[in-house]
C-alpha cells in the first residue's frame, strides 16, 4: 500500500490549468454565493467515527490567488505536508503493532 498516493494528486492541483476545478474536487460550483462558492473540496474521506477527513482549497475567481489545498481532518486543518506527516506517523503506529515478537 502506497501512503502517500491520495496526498501525490494534489500536485496535479497546479497542472489542471484548463479548468478552475481541481481533478478531486466534487463541489457542485454555481450554486453558493461569493466567496463559499470558490471553494473546491474533495469527496470526504472517512477515517473515524465520525470523523471525516477532505481536502480544500480556494481560488479567488478574479485574481486567481489560491488558498490551500489543506486537509481538514475532523475540526482540524492541515497543510498537505502535516496531514502526509500525520498519514506517516499513523502508518508508523500500525506497523509497530504489527512486528513480531
Ligand atoms: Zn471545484
Amino acid at each position: 500500500m502506497s501512503s502517500s498516493a491520495a496526498f501525490e494528486n494534489c500536485e496535479d492541483v497546479y497542472a489542471a490549468t484548463s479548468s478552475p476545478c481541481p481533478r478531486w474536487c466534487i463541489t457542485p460550483h454555481g450554486t453558493h454565493l461569493g466567496e463559499e462558492d470558490w471553494i473546491h473540496a474533495s469527496e470526504p474521506l472517512r477515517i473515524a467515527d465520525g470523523v471525516l477527513a477532505s481536502l480544500c482549497m480556494s481560488v479567488v475567481p478574479d485574481t486567481g490567488a489560491v488558498d490551500g489545498p489543506y486537509v481538514f481532518i475532523g475540526g482540524s486543518e492541515y497543510t498537505v505536508a502535516g496531514a502526509t506527516s500525520l498519514a506517516s506517523a499513523l502508518i508508523t503506529l500500525a506497523n509497530s503493532g504489527d512486528q513480531d515478537g
